[in-house]
């Protein structure tokens, strides 16, 4: 109602309003933690439900992850959807990351200027400290951000698909222009860089049409 009143309040929020950006690991000079914070709280039973009562999401999201999944096509028919298989946590880094990041969060919302707007924790929830508790909560409640790169990556090594200027390799006339030639997955989320992409391919093809 406030909304279609006055144009304004929770919903001209985008749904992550806002995401931090840290380094967890020794040594890093880039982040390796994103945490996306949501100003709601989603119904666990119900997929794309909120909860009745008010809340907030902080998602801990392990960026720059080391393990690699893999996408196959399973037939030659075009029309059959691949094998996707994300393989999450399968190099151990991720994990650590991840329980960093879930521990960051939680100092998040220690800090004064928040708790007053905290009830409780209510998942994990503060039973679930441990390592093996904090893991075992990862393994069976995580899922995508949707930011899947990287399946046409661009280079001149014998994996790549593209090369610098994204055409593709022994095809005559043929690019790819899209996520999916990021030769490594962005430090944050892929649509920015997406368009960058996309601008700078639009451009390649114009500067080669002429020449
Ligand atoms: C639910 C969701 C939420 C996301 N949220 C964010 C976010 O908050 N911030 C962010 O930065 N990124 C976000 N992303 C990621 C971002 O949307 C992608 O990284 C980006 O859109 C990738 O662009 P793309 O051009 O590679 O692919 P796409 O955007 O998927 O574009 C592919 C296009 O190809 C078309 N197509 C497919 N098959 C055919 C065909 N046979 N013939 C012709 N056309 C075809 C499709 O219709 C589509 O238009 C999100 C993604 C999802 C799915």
């Amino acid at each position: 109602m406030r909304w279609c009143l006055s144009g304004d309040g929770a919903l001209t929020f985008d749904v992550t309003s806002t995401s931090v950006f840290a380094r967890m690991r020794e040594g890093r000079t880039s982040p390796d933690v994103q945490v996306l914070f949501t100003p709601a709280s989603y119904d666990r039973s119900r997929f794309g439900q909120l909860e009745r009562e008010p809340g907030m999401t902080a998602a801990v999201c392990a960026i720059n992850p080391e393990s690699r999944g893999t996408i196959m096509a399973v037939s030659l028919d075009p029309m059959q959807p691949p094998e996707i298989r994300p393989n999450y946590f399968s190099a151990p880094a991720d994990m650590e990351v991840t329980l960093a990041g879930i521990r960051l969060a939680r100092r998040i919302f220690a800090q004064p200027a928040i708790t007053d707007a905290v009830i409780a924790e209510t998942v994990p929830g503060l039973a679930i400290q441990d390592d093996d508790a904090l893991i075992n909560f990862a393994r069976m409640n995580s899922s995508s951000v949707f930011h899947p790169v990287g399946t046409c990556k661009m280079g001149i090594d014998p994996l790549a698909v593209v090369d610098p200027r994204l055409r593709v390799h022994g095809v005559d006339g043929l690019r790819v222009v899209d996520a999916s030639i990021m030769p490594r997955i962005t430090t944050g989320n892929t649509n920015a860089p997406t368009v960058m992409i996309g601008e700078k391919g639009a451009a390649m093809i114009r500067e080669d049409a002429r020449t």
